[in-house]
């Protein structure tokens, strides 16, 4: 503190007098003769604090250390200082660049109306006691509906206090809505301006919302990535396609185009075909590992590929799926085409209309009947013929077109030794025996007998308790992956080597 008493003090050498008594003076010495003048120029024309807290002292004054408890007060205050700092540090530190911050007002020791003097470094400091932008809450009228007495009562309805709260209900429109800094002002809203105001605010809301849902949907439409783009147009370029016309479903794994086919030399086109572009964003099938990562004609490539290459593999299955089904004459779409995650195979339905779901086709009581049967043999055919269980069988998946059911969708299908094959199979006879006897066909069996059927298990169906049911079919696959895995896993690695179908309960392992 004395530091700055002496640096008011008028320019002197702090060398001692610099008089000419001492004839030999080095070039050094002068040369800081020179800079401890400057210097001391430079900070007598700054008086400033040097440190946060320092008390400035005039020449005149000197500071007062004969009162201890002056003293213990100035010490306290530089500490309570201090610790401001330190706490307005840990602040900034806590909320860094959140929107929403929380404010350690409370735990200051020097509150902002005793510390006027301080620092600059005080303006990042917010008041948050008191918000201009914040209207003040009405006052709420009691429910009796009016308050004051005699001649001064007011009402609920009384103009002024229903102004002042319509302003304040303002404050709760959505926040995209601009309520201007009104708020703040002693505005009051009549009524009808209110009400229509609100009203304007929430078709606004909805309006937004639909253009949003728009948006979405048309991005929808175009579904897919350009490097698919790409492919696609290549596929027009080399003569494959004729045209593609549109998408007729979007789902979460695919999307389906319709196209023109076009005209190859070393293989007839469809007339009509669709394009099921599995999707390259990956997250949808990542739940969908299980049934590719355990199917054993797969599993060795599984481990070795990335995302990318592994939707590959899932427009590959649905490949190899289809040609085995075709072979067994199984209704179901043809393939043309595989190139990376798109599959190209004929169209099930007639001028670019597709062929109605299951679920959608309006079919009378004969033609239903005659469809579970088609149905029954089917699941037959692929589990028997195909060694497949189609995993994701409902009548969602499966078309009506000229009088036969075609199954479609079998990306995710797996051989019955699939660990979870038999549990599949079992979800799909659930699917088609709730929606046939729904349909009132009565001659539709029971899941368990369908299950039965289709397998040629005999698994007990008792009481038809679904629990020990299932608890049958997990202990089965339990003793087929046993079996699959002594036999090796070789044998289940190329596509045409099939595992055969999975074991009895009753064959000796
Ligand atoms: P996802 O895995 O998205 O369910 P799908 O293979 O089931 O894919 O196809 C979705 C929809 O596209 C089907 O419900 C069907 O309406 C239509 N679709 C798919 N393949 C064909 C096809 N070959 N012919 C006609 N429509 C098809
Ligand atoms: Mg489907």
């Amino acid at each position: 503190m004395d530091r700055t008493a002496v640096t008011t003090e008028a320019p002197k050498s702090p060398w001692g007098s610099g008089t000419p008594a001492v004839p030999a003076c080095s070039l050094t010495d002068v040369m800081s003769e020179q800079l401890a003048r400057q210097l001391d120029e430079e900070s007598n024309a700054f008086p400033a604090l040097t440190e946060p807290g320092a008390t400035l002292l005039f020449p005149d004054e000197s500071p007062d250390t004969t009162s201890d408890l002056m003293l213990a007060q100035i010490l306290q205050m530089q500490f309570d200082r201090e610790f401001d700092d330190q706490l307005r540090r840990e602040e900034k530190k806590f909320n860094g660049d959140s929107k929403v911050s929380i404010s350690f007002e409370n735990y200051r020791m020097v509150h902002p109306y005793e510390d006027s003097d301080s620092s600059e470094d005080e303006v990042d400091w917010q008041d948050t006691r008191h918000d201009p932008y914040r209207a003040e809450k009405p006052q709420a009228t009691p429910r009796k509906g009016f308050t004051g007495k005699g001649k001064n009562i007011t009402t609920k309805h009384d103009e002024v206090t229903c102004g002042r709260k319509n302003t304040a209900r303002m404050d709760n429109f959505a926040p995209e809505v601009h309520v201007g800094d009104g708020l703040g002002m002693d505005l009051k809203l009549s009524n009808q301006v209110f009400n229509s105001l609100k009203q304007h605010c929430s078709s606004e809301q909805r309006r937004s919302a639909r253009l949003h849902e728009k948006k979405e949907h048309s991005t929808a439409e175009q579904a897919v990535d350009p490097r698919t783009r790409l492919l696609m147009y290549k596929m027009v370029n080399a003569g494959v396609l004729e045209n593609i016309n549109g998408c007729i479903s979007t789902g979460k794994e695919s999307v389906v185009f319709h196209a023109d086919g076009g005209s190859l030399e070393e293989q007839p086109i469809p007339d009509e075909v669709v394009l099921k572009v599995f999707k390259t964003t990956l997250n949808e099938f990542k739940n969908r590992d299980r049934y590719i990562k355990d199917d054993y004609r797969f599993i060795d490539r599984f481990s070795k590929l990335n995302p990318r290459k592994i939707i590959r593999l899932w427009a590959e299955k649905e490949m190899h799926n289809l040609t085995r089904m075709k072979r067994a004459e199984i209704p179901c779409p043809e393939v043309v085409l595989l190139k990376k995650h798109i599959l190209v195979m004929s169209f099930i339905g007639k001028d670019h209309v597709p062929a109605p779901k299951l679920k959608d086709a309006m079919l009378g009581s004969e033609v239903i009947k005659n469809a579970y049967y088609q149905v029954l043999h089917m699941m037959q055919q692929l589990y028997q013929e195909c060694n497949l269980v189609h995993a994701d069988l409902s009548e969602y998946n499966m078309l009506w077109h000229e009088g036969k059911v075609w199954l479609i969708d079998v990306s995710q299908s797996v051989e019955p030794t699939h660990p979870h094959g038999l549990e599949f199979l079992f979800r799909d006879c659930r699917n088609v025996s709730t929606f046939f006897q729904k349909r009132g066909v009565s001659e539709a069996m029971s899941v368990y007998d369908l299950f039965n059927a289709v397998t040629g298990l005999n698994i007990p169906v008792g009481a038809e308790n679904e629990a020990e049911f299932i608890a049958e079919i997990v202990a089965l696959e339990k003793r087929n992956e046993g079996h699959v895995q002594r036999r090796g896993k070789k044998t289940f690695q190329v596509v045409s080597e099939d595992a055969g179908p999975p074991l009895k309960p009753d064959a000796d392992d």
